[in-house]
This record gives structure tokens, sequence and C-alpha cells, in this order.
């Protein structure tokens, strides 16, 4: 038996990066995988596709994680076409990077509400049906930024932080009913955000990362099956650097 097998999984965010990695791992292991996208039509219905290829139950979404309502509605959809929700992986994100000197109140709030309000927006819809099934896997995409900072991106890192905050909270809170809650903390995984980097900047990411190389998606998605997986159900409110060594 393949290690997610009859468990359904939602991921925000899966069109793309780290989300698609993590959507192609999770049907290689068995998983039901309903997916969003906030505008990438065609990459999203071409991963279906790829997904479908896995003999497991597949949908993506267009959905906006930082609209409150648009994630209930989008709960209540994915009950609809797949009966139960046993993983949510917030996992949408973006960046508005400048020096505090630079940045604009909207590059603050902008951040501050895809990357972290989105998490409380799924995490409360998904609540209700997670407690009725008395269990839950819960993975919230931080940063090795939100846990050490980093000089041009505040908006980025407050929102990163604010994750770790929030997901422990949410540990404490529904620990008695078998949901579980934890934190991965990417470090540099070469995907479409880091891409705009200049190359000299990434070499010296690189170089200076122990395991010497930049993570990919599928190192992220690894991580993700274990804690979504009952592997892991001892471990929650925890916080996991999957960095090559970067915060060692
Ligand atoms: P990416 O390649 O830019 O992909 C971002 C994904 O999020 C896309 O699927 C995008 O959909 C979706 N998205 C953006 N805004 C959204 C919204 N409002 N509602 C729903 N979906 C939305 O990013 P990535 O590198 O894979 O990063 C994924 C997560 O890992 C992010 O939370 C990021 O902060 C975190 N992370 C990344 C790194 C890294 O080095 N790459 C390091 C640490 C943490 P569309 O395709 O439709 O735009």
């Amino acid at each position: 038996m393949k290690l997610l097998e009859g468990k359904t999984a939602i991921i925000t965010g899966g069109s793309r990066g780290i989300g698609k990695g993590i959507a192609l791992v999770f049907a290689e292991y068995g998983a039901n995988v309903a997916f969003t996208y906030s505008s990438s039509v065609d990459s999203a219905l071409e991963l279906e596709k790829e997904l479908k290829t896995f003999g497991v139950k597949v949908k993506s979404y267009k959905s906006n994680a930082a609209s409150y309502s648009e994630s209930q509605k989008l709960i209540d959809d994915v009950l609809i076409d797949f009966d139960s929700i046993d993983i949510l992986i917030n996992n949408a994100g973006i960046t508005k990077d400048n020096l505090l000197m630079r940045m604009g109140e909207e590059d603050f709030d902008k951040v501050i509400e895809v990357n972290l309000k989105s998490v409380f927006n799924m995490t409360k819809a998904v609540q209700r049906t997670m407690l009725k099934q008395r269990k839950g896997s819960i993975i919230n995409m931080s940063s090795v930024v939100g846990v050490k900072g980093n000089a041009g991106q505040s908006n980025y890192a407050a929102s990163k932080a604010g994750i770790i905050g929030f997901s422990k909270s949410i540990a404490l809170e529904l620990g008695s009913r078998n949901i579980r809650s934890n934190v991965i903390a990417p470090g540099f995984i070469e995907t479409e955000m880091t891409s705009s980097l200049n190359e000299e900047t990434v070499d010296s990411w690189r170089s200076s990362i122990p395991l010497k190389r930049g993570g990919s998606p599928k190192d992220i998605a690894n991580a993700c099956v274990f804690l979504a997986s009952d592997l892991s159900s001892y471990i929650t409110g925890q916080t996991l650097n999957v960095d090559g060594g970067m915060l060692t």
C-alpha cells in the first residue's frame, strides 16, 4: 500500500514550483489531489492531466487564497468533489521585495494577505471538516527567511514568521482532536520565484549552502509526504527546515 493512499490533499498554489512538485509526489504516493492556482489556467490543466496518470482523483480550482470567502467556497467545492480532506498544504505565496525605505504600504499589505492571511482563511475553512473526521494534517509553507530574517524582504519575512506562530497555536488548539499542524521552512529552492535573481547571486547562495546546491521542489515535497502521512502521527507544532543545512 502506498503511503498516502486513500487520503485527499488540498494544495494551494499547485500550478507551479514547489506546489506542483508536491502535487506530483503526492499523486505518486497515492493521494487524491485538489490544487489551486491564481491565474495559470493552462499549466493547471496540464498538471491535472499529468497527475491523473497516477490513477488518483485530481481537480484544479482557480481560487484566491487571500480571499476569505473564496477559501470557504473552495473547501465546500472540494468536499462535494472529494468527500473528505485529510491534508491541507498552505503553499501559495508571493514576494514583493524592497528595502524598507522603498517599500510601499501596498507591497506590505499584499504580501501579508497572500502569504499569511491565506493560511488563516484556509485553516479556518477546513477546520470543521477535520474536527468532524477527528484527524487531519496541516502543513504550512514558511521559509528560512521567516526564521532568520532577510534584508530587502521585511514584508515576506514578517508573513513567513507569522505562519510559524499561527501554526504552533493551531497545533495547541486542535491537538486533542488529532489534527496536526506543522511548518516547513524551505531554504533556497530553484523555482520561478527565485529565477528572477541574477546568476551571480544564485551562485553565491549555492556555495554558502552546506550541501552545495539549491533545493528542488521534490526535496520539499518529500518532507511534506512525511508530515502528511501517518509516519509523523506524533509530530505537531514543529518547524522543519528543508534547506541543505543553511540554518545550521
Ligand atoms: P512560485 O513558483 O512563484 O509559485 C507560486 C504559486 O502560488 C503558483 O502556483 C501561484 O499560482 C500560486 N499563487 C500565488 N498567489 C496566489 C493566490 N493569491 N491564491 C492562490 N494561489 C496563488 O513559488 P514557489 O517558489 O513554488 O513557492 C511556493 C511557496 O514556498 C511560497 O509560499 C514561497 O514563499 C515558499 N518558499 C519558496 C522558496 C523558494 O526558494 N522558491 C523558499 C522558501 C519558501 P499562479 O501560477 O496561478 O500564479
